[in-house]
């Protein structure tokens, strides 16, 4: 049995070097311990590699981490985030699609900077796969960095409004699953699949709820309802699915360091349903230090 103090700070959601944050898993734990959180969940992109690190920040620091992951999922050329915390990072199933997920994302990057270095802007690839450093999920926000670095653009915000975004000559897509499966894969490597911002509209078309029924049958187990990238409308919509689908309710800050403005715990997930999220994740322990360990002021 789980026992989450009822006055937990938590944030289920965030990024390190692994992926596109900007800080070690390590640093993020540090932040996380500074900004007052008790727990948070490290979910970088397709990838588990930042767990050991975290988890030794954890035990130095009182933060307990939850082993987590964003798989990246497509759902009719809609782009679909999936949280799973818990997972059993040796599960077959579940390795082989983000392992597909991160090759197809090199090659989809290397065609984007050739895309890019025909048209004049100065990047190559060496560029990028530096910027991201070793072992890291590669993503957009690398080829940004990159073109900020260069004088190219302001920030990487500036990237995710012009030559980035989908229906830009630059970009191009990357393998992913399909939601559905990626939410039985989760379950079946006893993790708690999440469904991230799901009505986040500024990220591109967003799924029709029958997409969150059909995951909701494979296992879901909740709606990430509190994130920025909600507006109130579609705060309310997100709300509404998830009390209608019977869907635990979640809220994060989706922290990538410096890359974006998210604070650490600017939104938060209540300690009754993390208890939930506990109970139902069999895949792997819990990480950091144990539950209650921070003392707190
Ligand atoms: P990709 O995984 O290559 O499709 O790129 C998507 C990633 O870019 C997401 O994980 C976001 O964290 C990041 N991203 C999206 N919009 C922005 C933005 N406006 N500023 C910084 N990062 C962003
Ligand atoms: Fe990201
Ligand atoms: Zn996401
Ligand atoms: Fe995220």
């Amino acid at each position: 049995m789980s026992a989450v103090p009822p006055q937990a700070v938590v944030d289920l959601h965030t990024h390190s070097l692994r992926s596109d944050g900007r800080e070690t898993p390590a640093e993020v734990v540090a932040a996380a311990a500074a900004a007052g959180v008790d727990v948070i969940a490290l979910t970088d992109h397709d990838v588990y590699s930042g767990w050991a690190e975290a988890d030794v920040a954890g035990t130095r620091l009182g933060v307990t981490v939850v082993p987590g992951v964003e798989v990246s999922c497509r759902w009719r050329g809609i782009s679909v985030h999936l949280l799973g915390y818990l997972p059993d990072p040796t599960h077959r199933g579940l390795l082989a699609e983000l392992e597909e997920s991160r090759a197809s994302r090199d090659t989809r990057l290397r065609r984007m900077v050739d895309l890019l270095a025909a048209e004049g802007y100065p990047i190559s690839y060496e560029e990028v796969l530096q910027e991201a450093g070793p072992d890291a999920t590669l993503g957009r926000p690398h080829v940004a960095d990159v073109l900020v670095r260069n004088g190219v653009l302001a920030d990487r915000s500036a990237a995710f409004e012009t030559l980035l975004v989908p229906g830009s000559p630059f970009y191009v897509s990357h393998y992913a699953p399909d939601p559905v499966r990626a939410t039985e894969l989760v379950v079946a490597a006893g993790g708690v699949p999440v469904m991230a911002h799901p009505f986040a509209s500024t990220r591109g078309r967003v799924v029709e709820e029958s997409l969150i029924e059909e995951m909701a049958q494979a296992g879901l187990a909740g709606l990430e309802v509190d994130h920025r990238d909600h507006g109130p409308a579609e705060h309310a919509r997100a709300e509404r699915t998830a009390t209608r689908l019977g869907l635990l309710r979640t809220g994060s800050s989706d922290y990538h360091g410096s890359g974006k403005p998210n604070r650490l715990a600017e939104n938060t997930t209540r300690p009754e349903v993390l208890e939930q999220i506990l109970e139902r994740g069999s895949g792997t322990p819990l990480l950091g230090a144990p539950l209650g360990a921070r003392r707190r002021a």
